[in-house]
């Protein structure tokens, strides 16, 4: 029998803000939809923790048995700089920048993102639609819209009518915002816009004579607006009303409600019966910036080239680290609070791997049934991986006590107990064992007893041979880093 049957699944969901049943519109199935990167540059740690995040609720799903549709889609068209579909394009900006073509800053930045999500361990998604790859869909979204009445052309871009569709719908619905409200408060146009009111959004922009991202459409050359891709995709793979939209916390809005509005006005139903958002990351305190230097990114971590952090960390440490917070909390991510993460995610590793040698004896000293109960109680709950986390560590607490030979197992708890650990610990949380990803005791010893000798070598002026030992560890990549408090490695 399908886990899924045995356990009730709580989720947050973002639109009736309350923890609610989960239930399928298809037994057995769940059809999910997390809104991916605009691909114009490096994914930053913020968008590492949020896909991380649905990732996590994707291997619980499956892990429970769900024949999981998981759609994450690529931006690769039609982000302006910001919401009030005003600047540039964001890829078209970069691609100008750096005087290379638009389509040459996509697949940079897709084959960064798809190195960084394997690197990170992320299960691929079942589909992974482009936005430029869906614009005949998109027209024909648009025009269903304007022949409900709820979008208007105006000199070959086509915008929704948000008072139109907040007179009988509710904008607003997703972010609590109040139309009315936000209408009342905005100064009236300056003649500049073509909206005719500024909550309005583009389904479509024309393309000046110089923007070379164009598609010929109704209204003539054209881009689509951002929102819509999703409404699109979302539909096409899932259907008009689907399980899980998934997405960071920055997306509520204006995105998400955009495409409830237009994905409403095409079905006439709800499109989504749970909607999920992630929350923020900050760095050492303080928001993210690249212009204050306060920043690193995903592989900057690994590599240990950045300025942030003290050393180098595994992508297990990271996801682990990730893992102990809730992923509706706010988290910080700081070289501290790694350190920490990092002896808690080694006292994990080093329990599983003594579970191998543990000698089966008579009854159990510790309730392993209820434990495990425990742990899927923790993730049924919104998919609580900190409280998981802390159900794992009373296992590790027993499997040391076995060790010490001051507690009991028998051969049956011991099979409950090895099974649940493996799924929670690899199969949902997505951990990796050190030693593949990361690195072994043994290495860790060698290198090490290196970095003794480089040292005694430059204490006694021998620079040939400090370099050697430093150079051909890093032909076989191995990275030696001279710091304050010492000399570090990483395996690059
Ligand atoms: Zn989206």
């Amino acid at each position: 029998m399908e886990l899924y049957k045995e356990h009730q699944l709580k989720i947050y969901n973002s639109l009736s803000k309350e923890k609610e049943i989960f239930k399928p519109v298809l037994e057995g199935h769940v059809g999910m939809y997390v809104c991916g990167p605009t691909v114009y540059s490096n994914v930053h740690l913020g968008n590492l923790r949020t896909f991380m995040s649905f990732d996590m609720i994707y291997r619980y799903l499956l892990h429970l048995g769900y024949k999981v549709r998981y759609v994450r889609n690529i931006t690769d068209a039609g982000h302006l700089e910001n919401d009030e579909d005003e600047g540039e394009d964001k890829i078209l900006k970069k691609a100008r920048l750096e005087q290379i073509e638009p389509m040459e800053v996509v697949q940079r930045y897709v084959v960064d993102f798809h190195n960084i999500t394997s690197k990170y361990n992320f299960l691929p998604p079942s589909i992974e639609p482009t936005a430029t790859g869906h614009i005949i869909e998109q027209i024909e979204m648009i025009k269903e819209i304007i022949d409900k009445g709820f979008a208007y052309e105006v000199n070959g871009s086509v915008y929704f009518d948000v008072l139109k569709y907040n007179k009988e719908h509710n904008y607003g619905v997703l972010s609590g915002r109040n139309i009315e409200e936000a209408i009342h408060n905005t100064r009236t146009l300056d003649g500049q816009s073509e909206k005719r009111n500024p909550q309005d959004f583009a389904l479509w922009k024309k393309a000046g004579a110089n923007h070379i991202m164009r598609w010929v459409s109704p209204w003539g050359d054209g881009f689509p607006g951002w929102h819509l891709e999703c409404s699109v995709m979302s539909s096409k793979y899932l259907g008009e009303q689907f399980d899980i939209h998934g997405g960071g916390m920055d997306l509520k809005f204006p995105h998400h409600e955009c495409e409830i509005a237009q994905s409403h006005t095409c079905s006439g139903v709800q499109p989504v019966n749970y909607w999920m958002h992630a929350n923020m990351l900050s760095l050492n305190g303080q928001k993210m910036s690249k212009s204050t230097g306060n920043y690193v990114l995903p592989l900057e971590i690994v590599s240990g080239k950045n300025n942030v952090l003290p050393k180098p960390f595994s992508v297990g440490i990271v996801r682990f680290f990730i893992m102990q917070a809730h992923y509706r909390s706010v988290l910080d991510f700081s070289g501290e609070a790694l350190l920490a993460s990092e002896k808690g995610y080694f006292k994990l590793m080093e329990a599983i791997k003594a579970l191998n040698s543990i000698e089966v004896k008579g009854s159990s000293s510790f309730d392993v049934v209820a434990w495990k109960d425990k742990c899927y109680q923790a993730m049924n709950d919104d998919f609580n991986t900190p409280i998981l986390i802390a159900h794992l560590f009373d296992a590790v607490k027993f499997i040391n006590q076995l060790k010490e030979n001051s507690a009991t197992i028998s051969a049956k708890d011991l099979e409950i107990l090895k099974a649940t650990l493996n799924a929670f610990v690899f199969d949902v949380l997505g951990l990796v064992e050190e030693g593949s990803e990361g690195h072994s005791d043994k290495l860790d010893g060698v290198v090490n007893l290196l970095i003794r000798l480089r040292k005694e070598a430059r204490d006694n002026k021998n620079w040939a041979l400090s370099d050697q030992i430093r150079d051909e560890l890093l032909a076989l990549g191995i990275q030696l880093k001279d710091g304050k408090e010492g000399t570090s490695f990483s395996v690059i």
